[in-house]
């Protein structure tokens, strides 16, 4: 950090600084205490069907709150999680909360499949497909039910370990779906040799997507290439009834968007999902 001023000699310090980097300590210290306190728990948002206006799927997001900061942003703790080796300590613990769950909703009559999302650190580990078969099994949840999310970043690291871990996930009967897609450097054509089944396109593109004839146009040529190859298609961030129309027409098949529908908890899931089944987005 340069100085301000001249009349501020100590130029290498900021108080902001200090005070993000405390946040910081805050956080990782905190981390494994937030699981003892059951400080952690899961919201879930409807993926819903662009053609049936339908919503068979949600995604699994997790929510932390701190007893002396509140609310914190997986956006903040994920990353310091996967700097500090503690990711997969609070994946297992996903893991199991996202199973335990389906497992409750499938008792009260409600069949909807899960996505989680999963880092790389967590898809180096051998033994990850055999834990979630024994998870499954453990609460009756048929595999075909959970999806696992993984960025595009994390799968250009592409090791060998990782690309194993997906095929054993797929074995299994699991789904495997590329998360921020757009946002790294990886291209549909190096993507259809990993064992992918779905493309989830980025809510970046959506920002200029009204603005730019261009951004709109990267979408629809992305779009239709991954169907091509085969790919489920879903874009998330959809926040108007106008971005669902053109994303409609440029074939898309699932859309995930807090105009529609917001991450919701477990109950709330459960009280909306009859309306979610029954053609939630007029079509
Ligand atoms: P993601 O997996 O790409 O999840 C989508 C994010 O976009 C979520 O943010 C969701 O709330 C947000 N979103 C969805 N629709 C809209 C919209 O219309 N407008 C806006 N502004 N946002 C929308 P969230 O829950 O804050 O999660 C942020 C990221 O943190 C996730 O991005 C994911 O990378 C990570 N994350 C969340 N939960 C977990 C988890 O359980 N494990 C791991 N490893 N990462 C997680
Ligand atoms: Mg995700
Ligand atoms: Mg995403
Ligand atoms: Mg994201």
């Amino acid at each position: 950090k340069k100085a301000k001023s001249l009349k501020q000699p100590i130029a290498f310090y900021d108080q902001d600084d200090d005070k993000a980097q405390y946040r910081e300590l805050l956080i990782i210290n905190g981390l494994p205490k937030s699981l003892k306190l059951n400080q952690l728990f899961m919201v879930f948002q409807p993926k819903l069907d662009i053609k049936s206006g339908q919503c068979k799927q949600v995604e699994a997001l997790i929510r932390w709150k701190h007893e002396g900061l509140g609310m914190i942003s997986p956006s903040e703790f994920i990353p310091l999680a996967e700097q500090t080796g503690m990711i997969n300590m609070l994946s297992e613990w996903v893991l199991d909360a996202v199973i335990a769950q389906q497992a409750k909703w499938r008792e009260q009559g409600i069949y909807v499949s899960v996505a989680l999302n999963l880092s790389s650190r967590d898809l180096d580990n051998p033994d990850l497909a055999n834990n979630v078969a024994t998870k499954l099994a453990q609460y009756l949840v048929p595999a075909e039910c959970l999806i696992i999310e993984v960025t595009e970043s994390a799968l250009m690291v592409s090791l060998t370990q990782t690309i194993n871990t997906l095929n054993q996930l797929r074995d299994i009967g699991l789904k495997i779906a590329i998360d921020d897609f757009g946002t790294g450097h990886s291209s549909l054509a190096y993507l259809r040799f990993l064992p992918v089944d779905e493309v989830k396109i980025d809510k970046a593109f959506l920002d200029e997507f009204e603005r730019s004839p261009a951004a709109k146009q990267i979408v629809k040529t992305s779009v239709e290439l991954a169907k091509q190859l085969g790919f489920a298609v879903t874009v998330e961030g959809v926040e108007s009834r106008s971005v669902l129309e053109t994303l409609r027409d440029f074939g898309v098949d699932t859309i995930q968007g807090d105009y529609f529908a917001k991450p919701a908890t477990a109950d709330e899931f459960a009280q909306t999902y009859p309306q979610l089944m029954c053609v939630y987005i007029k079509v």
